[in-house]
């Protein structure tokens, strides 16, 4: 309905010579829609308070970088499974010693190891909120986690092989703090040293060509079969990794919007 011409005006308002007329039933339809308006932010700012993602896609098309970025974004905790496995190997944990040649081989570390895990550490620090980034990589995992809780949404991050290869391959990571470049895309100033810490770069076993052949593989073997099981549960959306970081990020945060 437009606004009541008969209405009596409640002011009457003279800009750059055009009288405006607002009335009470103008005014009331301004306030409902602002109204509606802060309804709709709050309803999002309840949603993202408390968000459990799942972040899926082949090896290198970018789910450690996007989750990274979308953790400081949206305040979440991020959980590496690779990092986590990385640090237990680095540890010379019981655990890292049984996963560390499948690591190395490109193949996926053996269910039971994975879940006890995932299971230990969102018991031990409490972590409601969370995205997972590597974490499930099989049905099994997934039925697992389903038993533990409950997810809003899984980012399904789409990119071809060869870019994958092209990306895995360049990648070079600094052995002391982490820090990742790339041959081409982003060389260090140093040909072979971190441009933070000045410490030797090296790259992952399972970042060598035959490796990341394996890697894809196994994904399409054993993690694809979750781009359908999350499309049943109405959970998934895809989203193109071949863009720059920044608008990845952008429009996965508009696939979180109200969720
Ligand atoms: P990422 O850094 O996520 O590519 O993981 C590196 C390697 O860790 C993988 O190639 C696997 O060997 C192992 N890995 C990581 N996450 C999992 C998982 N959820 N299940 C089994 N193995 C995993």
């Amino acid at each position: 309905k437009g606004p009541n011409m008969n209405m009596p005006p409640c002011a009457t308002l003279t800009i750059c010579g055009m009288r405006l007329r607002i009335t009470y039933s103008n005014l009331l339809k301004r306030s409902r829609r602002v109204g509606i308006l802060i309804l709709r932010y709050l309803k999002i700012l309840i949603i993202w308070a408390k968000m459990k993602i799942i972040l899926l896609g082949p090896p290198g098309a970018g789910k450690g970088t996007i989750a990274k970025l979308l953790a400081e974004r949206r305040n979440l905790k991020h959980i590496s499974k690779g990092d986590l496995l990385r640090q237990a190997v680095a540890n010379g944990t019981d655990l890292g010693l049984k996963a560390k040649s499948f690591m190395d081989s490109g193949k996926l570390v053996p269910d039971d190891l994975i879940i006890g895990m995932i299971e230990a550490k969102l018991k031990k620090e409490k972590i409601n909120d969370f995205e997972f980034d590597g974490f499930p990589r099989t049905i099994a995992q997934a039925d697992s986690l389903a038993k533990i809780s409950s997810i809003d949404k899984v980012i399904n991050l789409t990119d071809s092989d060869e870019v994958i290869v092209q990306r895995l391959s360049g990648r070079r990571t600094c052995r002391k703090c982490g820090a990742i470049f790339h041959v081409k895309n982003m060389p260090p100033k140093k040909a072979g040293f971190c441009d933070q810490c000045k410490a030797e770069l090296f790259q992952r076993e399972d970042d060598k060509e035959e490796a990341i052949r394996e890697r894809l593989k196994v994904y399409k073997k054993q993690t694809s079969p979750l781009i359908d099981y999350y499309k049943k549960k109405k959970l998934l959306v895809e989203i193109n990794a071949e863009l720059r970081a920044e608008v990845v990020l952008e429009n996965v945060l508009k696939s979180l919007v109200g969720v």
